[in-house]
């Protein structure tokens, strides 16, 4: 199984109507630092926050009337949930958001306004999971995951032909990596249309579960530790079918980062670019501002998304050394 440039093109067709097409603005402030031009594309300001919208409308306009009839179910409390509720809303089609008793309840009304029915079940992520189980058997929904899943990598790769559209000489596309849906599409498209364009994905030094199989050989349990890039945490699925395999062929390296280093991410593009991004969304810039990518440009740097705790945010941009930060000497120091 994989996933193919024409079904990423596909899909780029199918999900036209449901996605807002996000802007590549050129930064001023990061090709100084760069040396090379550098363009980030703002998916951060796409409908939920994120990119995860793509993937969900692909894999909700490929339901069967059956699937439509019966629902879809996850365990999802970022921003996969977030999506997956908007798009399935959209299509008048059931959405379950399976949660455990920890999430937030500001999150969980979030997810909720957005249209999705909420369970709250158990103690941790693994009853939520249990859960979704539960649903799929007795109420036949079907389960929406959040990368490792052939119509989700190929609506996430949809990024990829509009970066190469926006810039067709890109040498090198940033791009964040947890699960691998993201980074998967996005290498597919890209490489797809011109293979010399190197493909780096980017992850948080403190569990990064990609970096940590790719150096295995295949999918390995890592523990999930707090970060500020907290959308890219979680494993790669020890059954992981499909996003494992296609990010072993199609990425060209991994950078890991510290805390202090995504802090920087967060701050730069709020002082300078004037844009609001998560953690996650900040880590192509973090990267850059580290001195940690190769300066074939021009670059492209996807910011990915925007969903943070805007206290947590406003206590990064002014400044304040926050929690993670501290965190930074006691595991996995960035390499
Ligand atoms: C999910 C997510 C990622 C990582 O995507 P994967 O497909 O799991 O690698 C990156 N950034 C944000 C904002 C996300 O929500």
């Amino acid at each position: 199984m994989t996933v193919s440039t024409e079904d990423i093109r596909v899909a780029a067709r199918r999900i036209a109507g449901t996605i807002e097409p996000t802007p590549m603005v050129l930064s001023a402030s990061l090709g100084e630092l760069a040396g090379v031009p550098v363009h980030l594309k703002l998916e951060s300001r796409q409908t939920t926050g994120s990119f995860k919208l793509r993937g969900a409308s692909n894999a909700i306009l490929q339901l069967s009337a059956s699937e439509r009839r019966r629902g879809v179910v996850a365990a999802s409390t970022g921003n996969h949930g977030r999506a997956l509720a908007h798009a399935a809303q959209r299509e008048s089609v059931r959405a379950v958001i399976c949660m455990s008793k920890l999430v937030p309840t500001n999150k969980v009304a979030e997810i909720e306004r957005l249209g999705a029915e909420i369970r709250i079940v158990g103690n941790s992520q693994d009853d939520a999971q249990q859960e979704v189980e539960r649903l799929v058997v007795e109420q036949g929904l079907v389960m929406l995951p959040p990368f490792d899943h052939p119509h989700i990598v190929a609506g996430q790769g949809t990024l990829g032909l509009e970066m190469m559209q926006a810039v067709p000489d890109a040498a090198t596309v940033l791009v964040q990596l947890s699960g691998g849906g993201l980074a998967a599409g996005i290498a597919t498209a890209v490489k797809g249309i011109n293979p010399a364009t190197r493909v780096i994905g980017i992850s948080m030094a403190r569990g990064a579960a990609m970096k940590a199989s790719l150096d295995a050989g295949g999918p390995v349990f890592v523990e999930e530790l707090p970060t500020l890039a907290d959308s890219l945490g979680g494993g790669v699925g020890l059954d992981n079918r499909l996003t494992f395999a296609m990010c072993r062929d199609l990425l060209d390296d991994v950078i890991l980062l510290s805390e202090t280093e995504i802090a920087d991410g967060v701050r730069h593009l709020y002082r300078h670019e004037r844009e609001v991004v998560e953690g996650a969304g900040a880590v192509g810039v973090a990267a850059i501002l580290a001195g940690k990518v190769p300066s074939a440009g021009p670059i492209v740097a996807l910011v990915s998304g925007r969903n943070i705790d805007m206290d947590l945010h406003r206590r990064i941009v002014s400044g304040e050394r926050t929690e993670f930060e501290t965190m930074d000497g006691e595991q996995g120091r960035a390499a």
